[in-house]
């Protein structure tokens, strides 16, 4: 059952009976999806959105829906657009993230902080600039996401404070309500050095943030492609200790199953073969990048962009395995989104 939300950040839908996924919109300052959990005698957040904004009317949602103000907040990784709504969930909730996570949140997470305080103003005059001059509507559609991100940071940067994860754990941990349990599940070196996904046993779903994208390019820049195969693997194959699972609510995109889990390993494969096909040609400039089709099966994902940056990321990877002298990028913000 899907209800529209009365603001234009998100979507909910109701999965189960106490079990509710938020889907951001374009165009609006969730920018992620989240999740919320009625535990019974609590009620678990899963994600906090880019902006406090945001935040602020998931808080409200869980409260008016599950008849608790949320009691248990994770962050499933650092990337921004997860954690930036933290602070309208303090004092009431502890945020839980693996220690990773935090030392993260802290480090490179403050980094992109500063970063995106000195570009937000500009990048977004640039934005409504290209908007403006958009000739088709198309056009217009592909820079909303984008203008959305940008104009919610403008909006929110007066107030917003990166808040910090109060109770950490390393690779699990359970929280067992009256109602049902939640299981959280880290992988190392995945989508960022550490990923946390939400396993609901009893009801068969699983909150995989950014480890699944469905209908979007993943960003592979920030982590490891095989890494992130074999946590994908684990989890189809069983071995990750997830079990019966048929729902998977991905970091970006509408619900998936496993055949979207599967599809997202295929889609990893073969960015690592062209790559690496590129790479043995000797195909390795802008230009080639640019001009390598976007596979048939991918070709109406949203944001294709993160497919040319995929390519660059691993060509670079690649030259790097044969040449250890050269440096390899430090995988600081750059001027624009990253999921
Ligand atoms: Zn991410």
């Amino acid at each position: 059952m899907a209800f529209q939300n009365a603001t234009r950040n998100y979507s909910l839908d109701s999965l189960c009976d106490g079990v509710y996924a938020a889907f951001a919109s374009d165009g609006g300052a969730a920018i992620s999806n989240a999740g919320m959990v009625d535990l019974g005698d609590s009620t678990l957040i899963i994600d906090t959105f880019l902006t406090p904004s945001a935040a602020e009317e998931l808080r409200a949602d869980a409260q008016r829906l599950t008849g608790h103000i949320p009691g248990h907040v994770v962050n499933t990784h650092y990337h921004n657009d997860h954690i930036w709504g933290n602070q309208v969930f303090t004092p009431e909730a502890d945020l839980i993230s693996t220690i990773k996570t935090r030392v993260l949140i802290q480090t490179a997470g403050k980094e992109e902080y500063d970063d995106y305080r000195a570009i937000t103003s500009d990048r977004l005059k640039d934005l409504l600039s290209q908007k403006a001059a958009a000739q088709t509507e198309a056009q217009r559609a592909a820079l909303d996401l984008m203008i959305g991100y940008f104009a919610g940071l403008e909006r929110d940067f007066p107030r917003l404070r990166v808040t910090l994860p109060n109770l950490v754990f390393e690779n699990r941990m359970g929280l067992y309500g009256s109602r049902r349990r939640a299981e959280l599940i880290a992988f190392s070196g995945a989508h960022t050095s550490s990923d946390t996904v939400v396993f609901l046993p009893y009801d068969g779903i699983v909150f995989m943030s950014d480890l699944l994208f469905v209908g979007f390019h993943p960003y592979l820049g920030d982590g490891s492609p095989d890494r992130w195969l074999e946590a994908l693997n684990s989890i189809l194959d069983g071995t990750a200790g997830i079990e019966n699972a048929e729902r998977f609510v991905p970091g970006h995109g509408p619900t998936g199953t496993v055949t979207d889990l599967q599809q997202l390993v295929d889609y990893i494969r073969d960015c690592q073969h062209i790559a690496q096909t590129l790479y043995k040609e000797g195909k390795t400039s802008q230009a080639d990048v640019a001009s390598t089709p976007i596979p048939a099966a991918y070709a109406k994902w949203t944001m294709p962009r993160f497919f040319y940056a995929n390519l660059h990321f691993l060509l670079e990877k690649y030259q790097n395995m044969v040449n250890k002298s050269l440096p390899v990028k430090p995988n600081t913000a750059s001027n624009s989104f990253r999921p």
